[in-house]
């Protein structure tokens, strides 16, 4: 009994239901890379042969002895083998009659476009790894990249791996304190950094805000500047070095560095949603067999496609699926510098008719805002060459994954929602295009050979209902660790259950089998005993037809342990007044019932996000509990929680 009580109480409840279902269609399925589902059995028998088979698609300079070495929590993968992730991203391809496919195709945000083939990418990679060599870098030291997006960005990740050097990408959007820790934290021996990058139409200045971060950063040896714009810089002769000098010195051949398996890839920090921001790890064979697995099957990818994933290069997302699967599979990819609503709000769509862009990639956040504009902006264009629409960042409200469906796949792209996390490296839950029945707003089923679970308290896998997700056994592109902090990994992901892997995620498993991302653990709301995630609050309210965006958090309450505040953006031309708030609350209540009614409804024109877009709970709950903000340092507009602040405590006088 006791027992049961405790289950009952950690229990997420599950309230929404979502029934429409798609299919793939038959045309979908006849040319997909993945027809057959008997692979998911066939990769649950034996994970192991099932990853040797994509890493054998992969240049080895020496095969592994073993596939996998688990003494948890530390794993090794391919054991043994060597090979490098540049030459497996570029020469292989130049080798293999694609010299003169298209690798990147960018273009900046005042309109020029670069096209890079895999031999132009072969020849800058070489050089520029040639260009580090001669700052002294060599295998295991560790370069900082703060760059915008331009190709140059992805030429010194492949140059660094190349010469076995350990990369450190700090997105360009953060503030020199937040450099400057970063650079600290990895012992960043050289930074490579741009003049500035180009958003909404201003350059904004990289190396001036680095500068800053520089005078506090005795590690640093060199600095390597793209020129990009034309402004004059402060040089310190000696450290600083422009990209295009160097490159105009530089031979063209530069040796690979033969890597082990478990040679370190790159270091990447984490969004900061939850806290203090965590350097995870990345090892070379397993990480590259991994992105190179998920992105063939997850985008069944072909080599005729147009690939373009929105991401920033400074996220994982940028790092497994832009520069490292992608390439690995010889993509062609559309690489875009510049803000979605430059010069307006059509540019995404602009760019996927220009570009024919096959396959598309995106957050919700973007989504979202796309619907706060409303349809008419992509409806200007052709977008009839996507085949294939993904998203990943958060789960995605059903609404807008309608509205996703509908106005950008035209009813007739399968969608591919994708969890996972900087820590997993790889797409881990996810539909496969070609035969997932999917429904909007669960992520399916784990990718085969990945073991992930819904699971209780306990860690028990729960069939159907609410708990956390967790993930129980190895996967190749696990994180290996946290730089410099080796009882903290143990601590954050294998504390809670023995031997596996926790995401901090809460989750539900559906009848149908399907897994739902129901928000992060730490924003659980506790209303009069039930836990309920926040992403069914919030799709009940964005479900709402005046609503484009949505954040719930839990404040104290006398009666029911915790009342709802939902925080609300509406679709533009839609006003906020005392009546729309009461038909929301109704409509919660009568989409998901009566405990999940909002106590409190604040509109607000924008939400606390973090830097990669998502919101950030934990603020809006320092805000409604009329506390001390907690940590802002990752805040992308830290003006929103001001304003928002004030408008709450005007409203509701705490
Ligand atoms: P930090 O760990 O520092 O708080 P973060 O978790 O935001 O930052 P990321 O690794 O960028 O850093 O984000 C991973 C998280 O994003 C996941 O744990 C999950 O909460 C959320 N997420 C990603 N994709 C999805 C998805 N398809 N559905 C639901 N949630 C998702
Ligand atoms: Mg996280």
């Amino acid at each position: 009994m006791a027992k049961k009580e405790q289950k009952q109480a950690t229990a997420l409840s599950a309230l929404l239901q979502e029934n429409r279902k798609f299919k793939p269609s038959v045309d979908f399925t006849k040319q997909a890379n993945v027809r057959d589902s008997a692979i998911f059995e066939t990769a649950a028998k034996d994970p192991e042969s099932f990853w040797a088979g994509f890493a054998e698609k992969l240049q080895w300079d020496r095969k592994w002895d073993k596939v996998l070495d688990w003494q948890h929590p530390h794993a090794k993968w391919f054991v043994g083998g060597k090979l490098n992730a540049c030459v497996n991203c570029v020469d292989r391809h130049v080798q293999n009659g694609m010299r003169n496919k298209a690798a990147i195709i960018w273009e900046g945000e005042p309109g020029e476009q670069r096209t890079l083939t895999y031999w132009d990418l072969y020849r800058e990679v070489n050089k520029f790894g040639n260009a580090l060599r001669s700052l002294g870098i060599t295998k295991g030291d560790r370069v900082a990249i703060y760059m915008p997006m331009i190709p140059e960005l992805v030429i010194a990740m492949l140059a660094c791996a190349r010469i076995g050097a350990i990369h450190s990408v700090v997105f360009g959007g953060f503030s020199a304190e937040a450099l400057k820790d970063r650079i600290n934290d990895a012992q960043a021996k050289l930074l490579i950094t741009a003049d500035g990058g180009f958003r909404r139409g201003q350059l904004i200045p990289l190396k001036h805000d680095a500068d800053y971060a520089l005078r506090e950063t005795p590690c640093i040896e060199n600095v390597v500047i793209v020129k990009r714009g034309d402004f004059p810089l402060r040089i310190k002769e000696g450290r600083d070095h422009w990209w295009h000098r160097l490159m105009q010195e530089a031979k063209s051949y530069c040796e690979p560095e033969s890597m082990d398996a478990e040679d370190i890839l790159y270091i990447l920090y984490t969004s900061g949603t939850t806290g203090k921001p965590k350097g995870i790890v990345h090892t070379t064979g397993g990480y590259l067999t991994g992105t190179y697995a998920t992105t063939n099957w997850v985008f069944d990818l072909k080599p005729s496609d147009v690939f373009w994933c929105t991401a920033d290069i400074g996220w994982v997302t940028g790092h497994s699926y832009i520069v490292y699967g992608p390439l690995a599979n010889g993509a062609t990819q559309v690489m875009y510098e510049g803000a979605p609503d430059w010069p307006d709000r059509d540019r995404f769509w602009q760019l996927v008719e220009k570009y024919g862009v096959t396959i598309f990639y995106t957050a919700p956040t973007a989504i979202r805002a796309f619907m706060k504009w409303g349809h008419e902006w992509p409806s200007k264009y052709d977008l009839a060459s996507l085949r294939l629409l993904g998203t990943v960042g958060e789960p995605i409200n059903p609404e807008a994954w309608m509205w996703y469906h509908e106005h950008i796949g035209l009813g007739s792209c399968p969608i591919v929602d994708t969890w996972w996390q900087t820590e997993t490296g790889m797409i881990m839950v996810t539909p496969l295009p070609g035969l997932t029945e999917t429904t909007p707003g669960s992520a399916t089923k784990p990718f085969p050979g990945v073991n992930a679970d819904v699971v209780d308290e306990q860690g028990n896998s729960v069939p159907v209902g609410g708990g956390y997700l967790a993930i129980k056994s190895p996967w190749p592109a696990m994180l290996r660790g946290i730089y410099g902090d080796a009882e903290r990994y143990v601590q954050q992901y294998w504390s809670k259950w023995d031997g596996v892997y926790f995401t901090s995620d809460g989750a539900k498993r559906d009848e149908n089998g399907n897994i739902w991302v129901l928000g992060r653990v730490d924003d659980v709301l506790n209303i009069a005993g039930h836990r309920i995630g926040t992403m069914e609050v919030e799709s009940a309210l964005v479900d709402h037809e005046c609503v484009a965006e949505s954040a719930v958090v839990g404040v104290d309450d006398e009666l029911k342990g915790q009342a709802i505040t939902a925080f609300v953006t509406l679709k533009e031309g839609h006003d906020a007044d005392k009546k729309l708030e009461d038909r929301l609350r109704e409509h919660v209540a009568a989409k998901i019932g009566a405990v999940a009614k909002p106590k409190e409804i604040i509109f607000s024109a924008n939400l606390p996000k973090t830097r990669s877009g998502k919101i950030m709970r934990r603020l809006l709950r320092d805000i409604a509990a009329g506390d001390v903000l907690g940590d802002t340092t990752t805040l992308a507009d830290p003006d929103v929680v001001t304003k928002l602040k004030k408008h709450y405590e005007e409203q509701y006088g705490v």
